[in-house]
C-alpha cells in the first residue's frame, strides 16, 4: 500500500537543525512536511554550548528567553601543566540581547523545538519515517519514504532540505563530496548530573598526556571530555570503572555525582562542495561537521536555517525568483570554513601532540598574552570570524554606508511610547522588526520620501516600515511605528541626519543610505530580492 503527499518543503531529519527550520518555515506560513526515521530524540552527549548568535536565531524561531534551561558561562580558562592558566576568554555579558555563551541540554532544546511545531497547522511531522530515495524534476522533487511498518509514502515537494545529519543520505544522493579530515584521535565524553559541587565556567586542561575539556551545564550537570591514549579502546573507556578512575579529583561517581551518559567520539572537519543542487539543499551536519573545540557545530546549522529559511519562504510564496536561492551557499560556505579553521586551531592548543609542542605552544600563548592588543584577540573573542558576507543578497557597501551591509544588524532593547506611561512597551528589536523585511528610518519616518506605489510594493513583498529614534527624542512617525533605542546599539554611531536601512528577515543589513535616497535604496534592495516580474 502506498500513500502520497504534496507539500512545499520536505525536511528530511528532525534533529535540532531540521526542527529549527520547520519552526521558521512554520512562522513564515509555509506548508512543510518534516520527517525523521527515528521516533525518539537522539540522547547521546552532543552539543552543550551555544553562543549569542545561536540564541538570537532561536529567538527568530519563536523561542522566548527561558524556553529551555541555560547556564551563562562567564569565562573559558586554558590550563597547561607547565604554565598553569596560560590564557582565557571572557564570555560574561551579552551581545545583541543574548548572553555571549551558555551551556544547555541538547535533548531538552530538541523537545521544545518539536513541541512548538504543534502550533502550525501547515507543518506536518512524521516520526519513524525514513527517506529512501528522491528524484529531481523541473517543477518539484519526487521522494520515496518508508514508515516503520514498511509502507511506502510518495511525496511531491517543491523543495527538499536534507537536515539528516553527518551520514546524510540526501548529500550522498546529490553526489556531494564531503571533503576534509577525520581526526585520528578518539575522545571519551562523560556527562554527569546532580553534582554536589561544580565549576561555574569552562576549563580546558591542555595536558598532552590527557587533554580534558570540562564544563558546567544545566540541571547540576557537568561534562568532561578525555582524549584516549594509544592502546585504549572504546569498550575499556566506556566501562564504568574507567569513568570512576578518571573523574577524581573533580568528583566521585555514585557519591557526589551521577553518571548520565558516556560515549567515545571521533571528530571530523568536513564541508560539502555545494549546499544546493537544484531543488535540494543541505543544512547542519549534513552540510558540514566541525571539531567541537569552539562549540560551533549546531550553531553553524542554526546559521544555515536562518539564512535559507526566509529565502525558501519568499520563493515558495512567489515573491522572489528561485535564483535568490543560489545566495545560500555563497553566503554560508565561507563562514563555515572559517569557523572550522578556528576549531582546528583551537584543537592544536587543546591537544598538542607531545610535551615539547605543548610547552612551546602554551608558552607562546602566555607570552603573547602580555601584549594587550594580542591578548584582546583571544580574551574578547575577536578571533571569532564575523558572520559577514563578501557576496550574496545585499547591496555591496559604498563609500557612504554607515551600517555593515551583508552583516548582522545589531539587536537592542527598544521602547514604544504610548499616551499613558503604564502602556509603554519594551521589546527586543528583532521582535519589533518582525519576521519579514523591514525598512528602518533612524530618526526619520522611513515612508517620508516614498510614493504610495513604492510603499505598496514594499508591503506586498512582506516589507514593513519602522522608525527608530534616539532615546528621549520625540517621534515623528505615526504612533505604533516609532520606537526609542533604549539599549543604544541599533542606531548608527555617529547618527547621520535622516538615515534609512533595509534589513532582511534574518536581520542581515541589505542596504543603507540617506533618507533623501529612500526610493533608490528600496528599489536596489528589491532588485537584490529578484522578485518575479508580475510583482
Ligand atoms: C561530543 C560533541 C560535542 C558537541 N558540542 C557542540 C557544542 O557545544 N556546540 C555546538 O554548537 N555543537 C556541538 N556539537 C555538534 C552538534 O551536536 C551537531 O552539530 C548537531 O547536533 C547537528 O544537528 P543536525 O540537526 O544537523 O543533525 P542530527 O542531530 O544528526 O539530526 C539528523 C536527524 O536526521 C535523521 N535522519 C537521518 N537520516 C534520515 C533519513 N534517511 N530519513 C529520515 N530521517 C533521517 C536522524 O534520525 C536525526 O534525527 C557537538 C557534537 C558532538 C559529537
Amino acid at each position: 500500500m502506498s500513500t502520497s503527499i504534496q507539500t512545499d518543503v520536505l525536511i528530511v531529519g528532525l534533529g535540532p537543525v531540521g526542527a529549527a527550520l520547520a519552526n521558521l518555515l512554520g512562522r513564515y506560513g509555509i506548508r512543510v512536511t518534516a520527517i525523521d526515521k527515528s521516533t525518539e530524540i537522539f540522547n547521546a552527549p552532543r552539543a552543550i554550548a551555544l553562543d549569542n548568535e545561536a540564541l538570537r536565531i532561536l529567538q527568530m524561531c519563536g523561542l522566548e528567553e527561558g524556553a529551555f534551561e541555560t547556564v551563562a558561562i562567564p569565562e573559558v580558562r586554558m590550563h597547561s601543566p607547565a604554565f598553569g592558566q596560560y590564557s582565557r576568554a571572557v564570555t560574561a555579558g551579552a551581545i545583541d540581547g543574548h548572553p555571549k555563551l551558555v551551556t544547555f541540554y541538547q535533548p531538552e532544546l530538541e523537545q521544545v523545538l518539536r513541541q512548538r511545531l504543534n502550533q502550525y497547522p501547515h507543518v506536518t511531522v512524521q516520526l519513524g519515517v525514513a527517506l529512501q530515495s528522491f528524484q529531481q524534476q523541473d517543477t518539484h522533487v519526487q521522494a520515496v519514504l518508508q514508515d516503520s511498518q514498511g509502507h511506502a509514502i510518495q511525496v511531491s515537494a517543491r523543495y527538499l532540505v536534507g537536515a539528516d545529519g553527518a551520514s546524510s543520505l540526501v548529500r550522498q544522493a546529490l553526489g556531494q563530496d564531503f571533503k576534509g579530515k577525520t581526526y585520528a584521535e578518539d575522545w571519551l565524553v562523560v556527562d554527569a548530573k546532580n553534582a554536589a559541587k561544580a565549576i561555574d565556567h569552562v576549563e580546558f586542561i591542555c595536558d598532552p598526556k590527557r587533554p580534558t575539556p570540562h564544563m558546567v551545564a544545566p540541571g547540576g550537570r557537568q561534562r568532561w571530555e578525555f582524549k584516549l591514549q594509544a592502546g585504549e579502546t572504546r569498550e575499556q573507556m566506556e566501562h564504568p570503572d574507567t569513568v570512576k578512575r578518571l573523574l577524581p579529583p573533580w568528583a566521585t561517581p555514585g557519591q557526589d555525582i551521577e553518571i548520565e551518559r558516556v560515549a567515545v567520539y571521533r571528530f571530523h572537519a568536513r564541508v560539502a562542495d555545494r549546499f544546493q543542487v537544484g531543488r535540494a539543499f543541505l543544512v547542519g551536519d549534513a552540510a558540514h561537521i566541525t571539531p567541537p573545540f569552539v562549540g560551533q557545530g549546531l550553531v553553524a546549522g542554526l546559521r544555515d536555517v536562518a539564512n535559507l529559511g526566509w529565502k525558501l519562504a519568499w520563493v515558495v510564496q512567489g515573491l522572489a525568483d528561485p535564483e535568490l536561492l543560489a545566495s545560500y551557499t555563497q553566503e554560508r560556505q565561507p563562514h563555515v570554513r572559517a569557523m572550522i579553521d578556528l576549531a582546528k586551531w583551537m584543537g592544536r592548543l587543546v591537544m598538542p601532540s607531545n610535551g615539547i609542542t605543548a610547552f612551546v605552544t602554551h608558552g607562546v600563548m602566555k607570552t603573547l598574552g602580555h601584549i594587550p592588543k594580542l591578548r584582546r584577540l583571544f580574551e574578547h573573542l575577536e578571533i571569532k570570524p564575523a558572520n559577514r558576507f563578501k557576496q550574496g543578497c545585499f547591496v555591496p557597501p559604498g563609500a557612504n554606508s554607515v551600517l555593515t551591509r551583508g552583516g548582522q544588524a545589531p539587536q537592542t532593547w527598544v521602547r514604544r511610547q504610548a499616551s499613558s506611561p503604564t502602556q509603554t512597551t519594551t521589546a527586543l528589536s528583532d521582535d519589533v522588526l518582525g519576521t519579514g523585511f523591514a525598512m528602518i528610518g533612524f530618526g526619520v519616518c522611513p515612508r517620508s520620501n516614498l510614493t504610495a506605489t513604492e510603499r505598496a510594493r514594499w508591503e506586498h513583498l512582506g516589507g514593513r516600515f519602522l522608525q527608530i529614534d534616539p532615546r528621549g527624542r520625540p517621534a515623528t512617525s505615526p504612533p505604533g511605528d516609532a520606537w526609542e533605542d533604549i539599549g543604544g546599539s541599533l542606531l548608527p554611531h555617529p547618527l547621520p541626519h535622516g538615515w534609512v536601512a533595509i534589513v532582511r528577515p534574518d536581520k542581515v543589513v541589505m542596504h543603507d543610505g540617506p533618507a533623501t535616497d529612500s526610493a533608490a535604496i528600496l528599489n536596489l534592495a528589491i532588485h537584490e530580492l529578484k522578485p518575479i516580474a508580475a510583482h
